[in-house]
């Protein structure tokens, strides 16, 4: 007797096998480019389903094509992100976080379980064309996409790429589909200010670089407020600024970090220009050096009309047209899906899955959420894939 794994519908069997899986992962969750575990839980259920897949990517990365390359020349990527975060887990259940200090706080362990679902549509209902099945590690860290596409993740020829984000500020059952920017730019950076140190009385012997970033901080507010389209989504942050070591020695060095967000192309360009203008003035006119550095950015998810309709009609077909709809303005949140539509055609939209009254935030310690999203997610993947598939290019 074959030990392999078939499901042909979104049934109650494929329901528990997700939410099994969610509820493993959910147990053992791991940080970005550390999902060890998850990478083989993973391999181990593909097997199980009689799928081939090649480990590895990004370190911890899975993908498995379904369909033949010499039968169809259509490719289409689907991807999870399997990440966790360092954050405790509060909530009071029974697949509670077994990892102090680690919780999939965002959904991921839902979206590998999505994903895992769609491989056994797909596959036991054969699909028309190819399908890159893409497990990929470290969303949250920023760069998980970014590396596992070096590597060559999209080289066999993948056209475009599809996935989906559980959201709970969306009631179980609606999908949001939009075209054009969804997710902002996220442009994290580090300044740090060089001047000289010196005794507290003597300042004229020193160049204070405290004084220096203390002013650069008020300054740069302006950037947003003074400077930006207020109809146009835009912020600065700073998270961090560091000067100094004792009371009667003059600071010479300042670092400050913050991060950028904004959702249009030219808003960011003009914010990070300025930005540089600021800090070369402001070291000027306090006699200090002045670097910055940005690290690690990220840029908009900006879904093309021509995926964000197959992505529309896969949706329609799930849950039906009323319940698909438009997230409103785009997130401010950064998504490192963005690197993929770098590369080919693509779109991302969100799962709602809110049905409790007491809906805490992603990235929160009670974070939680429906597990009903499980099928409708695992239905829209495979459904868009097929979609691609059929749709002449
Ligand atoms: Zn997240
Ligand atoms: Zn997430």
């Amino acid at each position: 007797m074959s030990r392999i794994k078939a499901f042909t519908s979104v049934d109650d069997n494929l329901v528990s096998w997700m939410r099994d899986i969610r509820r493993n992962l959910h147990q053992y969750p791991e940080l970005s480019f550390n999902e060890h575990k998850t990478s083989l839980y993973i391999q181990a259920r593909l097997t199980e389903l009689g799928v081939g897949y090649r480990a590895g990517w990004g370190g911890t990365g899975v993908i498995a094509v379904l369909g033949n390359k010499d039968e169809t020349d259509s490719h289409v990527g689907l991807r999870a992100d399997m990440d966790a975060l360092p954050v405790e887990e509060k909530n009071q259940v029974s697949y509670a976080s077994k990892v102090p200090g680690v919780m999939h706080a965002c959904g991921h362990d839902g979206h590998v379980a999505m994903l895992l679902g769609a491989t056994a549509l797909l596959k036991d209902n054969g699909c028309a064309g190819r399908v890159s099945c893409i497990f990929q590690p470290a969303e949250e860290h920023g760069n998980g996409a970014d590396k596992i596409i070096r590597e060559g993740a999209l080289a066999g020829g993948v056209q475009a790429v599809f996935a989906g984000h559980i959201d709970t500020h969306f009631p179980t059952g609606i999908i949001t589909v939009d075209e054009g920017v969804i997710c902002s730019y996220s442009d994290p950076f580090t300044i740090k200010l060089l001047g000289q140190s010196g005794h507290a009385a003597r300042p004229h012997e020193a160049k204070d670089s405290l004084v220096a970033g203390a002013y650069l901080v008020t300054a740069l507010q302006t950037l947003i407020s003074r400077e930006t389209d207020p109809n146009q989504a835009a912020v600065l942050t700073l998270g961090r600024f560091a000067a100094g070591t004792a009371n009667n020695i003059i600071a010479d060095e300042a670092i400050l970090d913050g991060t950028l967000r904004s959702s249009q192309t030219d808003v960011r360009g003009r914010l990070v220009a300025g930005l540089q203008r600021m800090i070369n003035s402001v070291a000027d006119q306090f006699n200090v050096k002045a670097f910055i550095v940005f690290h690690d950015c990220i840029p908009a998810v900006i879904n093309s009309a021509h995926a964000a309709k197959i992505a529309r009609q896969a949706a329609t077909d799930v849950v039906g047209g009323e319940k698909v709809i438009s997230q409103g303005k785009p997130s401010l949140g950064a998504e490192d899906f963005a690197f993929y539509q770098e590369k080919v055609d693509g779109c991302l939209v969100r799962f709602g899955a809110n049905s409790l009254s007491d809906n805490s935030p992603a990235h929160s310690g009670t974070f939680d959420f429906d597990e009903n999203v499980l099928g409708i997610g695992a239905n829209w993947l495979a459904r868009v894939a097929m979609g691609w598939s059929a749709t002449p290019r």
